[in-house]
């Protein structure tokens, strides 16, 4: 049996938290730091030097060599260079330890090879990361031994952000100030600041690492190219929060125990609905915190797959056919006195500062549908968006029956007078317990849902970063907050004036508003009555970030320079143009050097056995016949579609890099993609097992 695990005791062991730095730090240094945790105040050189120091005997007693300046460059992924802490030999031949107050605070990694999307010309190369003292450092333990990790931001040499950490920051401060404002409106002057808090749910796959590596699909591009559907799918939904198998259960509680080391408040875990898929979700973070952490949690479920012999899937759709996974993130408004602004109380039409706040955010979504959708995108991400197992590519909001009988109220008479109240619920069993009710019950359609003190944003990707979609959620409502805070500080009867304005804003962007099935067709014949922007495709949304409205958004709020989002669009279509070229590239290998040959001995072997019956005795060969001709058909189908896809994906590399590239290669080589996969997965169904070049869906989602 397993070692037991006492997790208040090794809860953020790893971590520089505050708790070691209030116990390690002289009094003084301390309070600075904390002041510039806080307050965002500078700090000089010297207390630097100091925190440096104790940062790294502390490091070094938990086994820390090296140091990195851990950073999130625009690839999607964290980037890390590590030095050691070794100076220069002394003149006895020995090495001190050391790591200066400049250390800590500046990096300079070489940074010509990270996207800058023309940012930043190669003869210009530098680039700095800089410690964000808001997220502790911690210290990372595996097979490079222990690395002591300063989370960072990542800037061009003329302050332009490089990566996903500094806009987020910006956007927090936004959000902080405009918040403060409306609070202050209505009589608090207590709260110093407000925070988005934010919590994602992580869904992910595991598969079994042998049968991984037979599969150059998976290895090259995190998702299966081809392969046909096994008899059994997840159509019995026995998977879903069923009880989770041993080799998965050992998996889940070294990752856990990772993870609570890290400062990671790991919670809730479970079977996710498609066979094979999982979901791991921590308890809230400051919005900061979360994204950080959430980086944390995909490296740690990586690695700790490694260790069990699996291999974790993170990628969006890795099997055709089956659930997709995605990321739910939960994000709410709160002040440093922990007064949640999303919390509409049990008489929601009486609170109306929260209804001032939730108009606001109606505003916010409506008028900037498309940055949120286009804050999901990703390569992966278009896979699943509107295909009836993840929200459509249409952004909509859900607020539950409560709500949206407190906003009919609103909107027809002027005023609210009642909530809906939850009740009981009754279970005609009498030795179960009455317990109350939601006042609502749950969509799980709906792209942007209210579950009672937090919205949850569902269209996020499992594999992307959460920094984008919480930056563009934190500076859309923002700029909401402001707009009314301009209205509502300048008007003479501020009662009055709030309920005017509350009536407005739901009045004018009702349409948001959608409490049906956001999986139906309807739905989508619907949205477009109502004006709805549907972006289907991430080429598609890319465009939003550098629209009129986007650029004066974000330049309005310091968040986004117009050259930040004029590179970032650049970075995006890059992206995308790159993501799909390999995988048409190892479609085309695979298809080639595996499948065609395998094919062809198959046939041989048909052929061959046709002759020899034929010979032996002139016994009925009329099945071998029948499957020789349907699988030379599909074979001759499987060639024809290959040289397609060979010739298109040639043509795309020479498109002009950008829109146009990336265009092409969502209209002709995607479809050519999916040509080719057609007769293959036909195919699979036919030919002998035994000779099928790599292990079917069935071994990879039920053998685990
Ligand atoms: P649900 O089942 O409603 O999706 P859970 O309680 O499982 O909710 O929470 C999902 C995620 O939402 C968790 O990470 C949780 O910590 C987070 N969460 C809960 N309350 C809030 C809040 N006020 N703000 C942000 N995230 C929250
Ligand atoms: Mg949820």
């Amino acid at each position: 049996m397993s070692e037991y695990i006492n997790v208040a005791e090794i809860f953020g062991e790893n971590v520089f938290n505050d708790a070691v730095m209030m116990e390690r730090l002289p009094k003084n240094v301390y309070k600075k730091l904390k002041k510039t945790i806080e307050e965002g105040t500078e700090l000089d050189l010297a207390t630097a030097d100091v925190i440096a120091h104790e940062m790294k005997e502390w490091a070094i007693e938990k086994g820390a060599t090296h140091y990195t300046h851990w950073f999130q460059p625009l690839t999607g992924v964290t980037a890390e260079k590590h030095d050691s802490f070794i100076s220069a030999p002394m003149a006895n031949g020995k090495v001190l330890m050391s790591f200066s107050g400049k250390e800590l605070i500046k990096g300079e990694p070489d940074a010509s090879s990270f996207p800058s999307g023309g940012l930043r010309a190669t003869f210009e190369a530098r680039g700095y990361t800089v410690w964000d003292c808001t997220s502790p450092a911690f210290v990372r333990q595996d097979a490079a031994g222990a690395t002591l990790c300063i989370p960072t931001a990542f800037c061009s040499y003329t302050g332009e952000a490089l990566d996903q950490k500094t806009p987020l920051l910006r956007s927090m401060q936004a959000i902080n100030e405009q918040a403060l404002r409306l609070i202050k409106l209505f009589g608090n002057t207590t709260s110093k600041k407000v925070t988005p808090s934010v919590g994602p749910e992580q869904e992910y796959f595991l598969v079994d690492e042998k049968k991984f590596l037979q599969r150059k699909d998976l290895i090259f591009t995190g998702r299966t190219l081809f392969g046909a559907m096994p008899p059994k799918g997840q159509e019995l939904d026995d998977h879903y929060f069923g009880t989770i198998r041993q080799r998965i259960a050992g998996y889940m509680k070294d990752v856990n125990e990772e993870l609570w080391k890290l400062g990671v408040s790991a919670k809730t875990q479970h079977n996710e609905v498609a066979p094979a898929q999982h979901e791991l979700a921590p308890i809230y973070a400051e919005c900061n915190v979360a994204v950080d952490h959430n980086q944390i949690v995909m490296q740690t479920l990586k690695r700790i797959a490694c260790q069990h012999g699996m291999k974790c899937l993170l990628h969006e759709k890795p099997f055709a056919g089956v659930n997709g996974s995605g990321k739910h993130n939960n994000w709410s408004i709160t002040t440093d006195d922990g007064i949640n602004l999303l919390e509409p109380g049990k008489t929601p039409h009486e609170n109306i500062q929260f209804l001032l706040v939730l108009a606001c955010i109606l505003k916010a979504v409506d008028t900037h549908a498309d940055l949120l959708r286009e804050s999901a995108s990703d390569v992966g991400n278009d896979h699943r968006l509107g295909a009836n197992e993840a929200p459509p590519a249409i952004i909509s909001i859900f607020l539950g029956e409560q709500l949206e009988d407190v906003l009919e109220q609103l909107i027809s008479t002027g005023s609210a007078t009642h909530s809906l109240k939850g009740g009981k619920l009754f279970t005609g069993v009498t030795t179960l317990t009455d317990v109350n009710k939601d006042a609502t019950d749950r969509n799980r359609t709906s792209p942007f849902a209210f579950t009672g003190n937090k919205f949850e944003f569902r269209m996020c990707g499992s594999r992307d970063s959460i920094a984008e979609p919480n930056t563009v959620l934190n500076t859309i409502v923002a700029e909401a907050f402001k707009e009314a805070c301009d209205e509502l500080e300048a008007a003479d009867d501020f009662d009055l004036a709030v309920h005017d304005l509350i009536k407005k804003l739901a009045t004018e962007h009702q349409r948001i508003v959608f409490n049906g099935n956001g999986y139906s067709d309807e739905w989508v014949a619907e949205a477009e009555r109502r004006g709805l922007p549907n972006l289907k495709s991430m080429v598609d949304a890319i465009p939003a970030l550098t629209t009129d409205k986007a650029v004066k958004l974000f330049s309005d709020f310091n968040v986004f320079t117009k050259a930040e989002l004029e590179s970032r669009v650049e970075i995006q279509y890059e992206a995308y143009a790159k993501a799909i070229n390999i995988e048409a590239k190892a479609m085309i290998d695979i298809a080639s050097k595996q499948i065609i040959p395998a094919v062809i001995k198959y046939t041989t072997s048909l052929a061959k056995s046709i002759n020899t019956v034929t010979a032996a005795c002139g016994a009925d060969v009329s099945v071998q016949t029948e499957l020789l001709t349907e699988s030379s058909a599909l074979l001759a189908e499987t060639k024809k579609a290959l040289v397609e896809l060979t010739k298109v994906t040639e043509e795309a590399a020479g498109k002009e890099e950008g829109v146009e590239q990336a265009t092409f290669y969502k209209d002709a080589v995607v479809p050519a993609m999916a040509a080719l996969r057609a007769p293959v997965d036909e195919l699979e169904m036919i030919v002998d097992k035994e000779m099928w070049p790599m292990p079917s869906y069935g071994d990879l989602l039920f053998e685990v």
